[in-house]
């Protein structure tokens, strides 16, 4: 049984096939993202990122995380006591003893990490994020457009 909270999204979901995501991502992200593994902690360049911008889901690119609500956690995972707000959902994951609440993008699915309650003001939450989950944009950057995992969808001008 899963507990899904869907209530504040207004993204369409997309119906593309986990599968299909596996193309655009690298092994690790398709370990990750795909079949909800965790990478090892520290091995993120993004732990230690502190510019401001964005972070996108690695998979569809939709913003998930501002730079703003990240913090140190001393986890090795990238770290966020806000995700923006309906850009995330959230189930229960039962694959350890002590159930976690598992994460996702709301518009892929695709899995990011998972959320304690042990974070810091002024939310009290803890995203604990895969850092090959998520692609960060600086500020002065333009956000990629939003992909949807199917052929020919991206196109260089
Ligand atoms: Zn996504």
């Amino acid at each position: 049984m899963q507990d899904s909270n869907t209530e504040s999204s207004t993204v369409a979901k997309l119906d593309t096939p986990k599968d299909a995501w596996r193309q655009l991502l690298s092994t690790e992200g398709c370990r990750v993202v795909v079949d909800e593994g965790t990478e090892p902690a520290f091995s993120s360049s993004l732990n230690t990122e502190t510019r401001v911008g964005t972070f996108l889901c690695a998979a569809c690119f939709l913003p998930l995380f501002e730079s703003t609500s990240k913090f140190d956690s001393g986890t090795g995972w990238p770290s966020f006591y806000s995700a923006i707000e309906g850009h995330v959902e959230t189930k229960r994951d039962f694959k350890l003893v002590l159930p976690r609440t598992e994460y996702h993008c709301v518009r892929c699915g695709g899995h990011q990490g998972h959320v304690f309650s042990d974070g810091p003001e002024p939310t009290g939450q803890r995203y604990c994020n895969n850092g090959v989950a998520l692609r960060f944009v600086q500020d002065s950057e333009t956000l990629p457009e939003l992909r949807d995992g199917g052929v020919s969808v991206e196109r260089d001008s």
